[in-house]
């Protein structure tokens, strides 16, 4: 399945991750390193930015075309995808369950990684997405090949996201827009139990209050007004380009 797309088809794909990783810099969460993927449907390749594309620049024309191997199937001549690529590669291959990847280095929420006996919790509502648990992957090194990415997958488990101990954070989520919705989220609720633990023991949200958030929660409906508030406030201030129709 490596047959170029056809024109444009994946114009409005391309120009999600580009807005997706721009916002992700402008909210200071992704950095000169860090990397949003999106699957193509219907095809077992996915978007990626070259390795060394400044993410503060990304523009959807800078998009690699991988397959699961991280080979590039498509994309500017001579541009190469980033080290990392297995790590989107090796998720995408086996959770169908997740269209997008984000992956950065977010030193606060990294801080819960190098310390004992204080795991990062759910301790916000919009959290209750990792109910289920935020995984450590023990290993901090550079998820450059197949075997790495594939024991990331194996922490990951089933779970929507996880830590990399000492290097950084894999979301996972149904869309792009929603692993920005997500990736914000996941900061925000390391911020906030940061903030908590300055000032006395914290509590994390309980199942019952978990329950209670959920009665009332419509995921669709809440990716949609984060995305349009970030993408509609990125395009206001000149930090993705106004006509970018997404
Ligand atoms: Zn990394």
């Amino acid at each position: 399945m490596n047959q170029p797309a056809a024109p444009n088809s994946d114009l409005q794909l391309r120009m999600k991750v580009a807005a997706c990783t721009q916002i992700l810099v402008n909210q200071n969460i992704m950095s000169y390193s860090g990397h949003v993927s999106a699957r193509l449907p219907g095809r077992d390749a996915f978007l990626i930015q070259p390795i060394d594309q400044p993410r503060s620049g990304l523009m959807p024309e800078h998009l690699l075309i991988c397959d699961y191997d991280g080979k590039v199937l498509d994309g500017p001549q001579g541009q190469v995808p980033p080290a990392e690529v297995s790590l989107h590669g090796e998720i995408l291959r086996v959770r169908k369950d997740v269209n997008s990847v984000a992956h950065f280095h977010h030193d606060l929420t990294n801080s819960f990684t190098l310390v004992e006996n204080v795991p990062l919790r759910v301790v916000k509502n919009h959290a209750v997405r990792w109910k289920s648990g935020i995984p450590v992957h023990p290993d901090p090194a550079h998820v450059a090949n197949a075997r790495l990415g594939r024991a990331v997958v194996e922490t990951l488990g089933e779970h929507h996201a996880l830590q990399i101990r000492a290097h950084g954070q894999v979301i996972t989520a149904e869309s792009v827009d929603a692993v920005l919705n997500d990736s914000i989220h996941f900061v925000e609720n390391a911020q906030a139990m940061y903030n908590a633990c300055a000032i006395g023991r914290v509590v994390p949200l309980s199942g019952a209050d978990i329950e209670s958030f959920e009665l009332y929660f419509k995921r669709a409906r809440h990716v949609n007004k984060l995305w349009r508030f970030y993408v509609e406030g990125a395009q206001t201030t000149g930090v993705i380009p106004k006509d970018w129709d997404i």
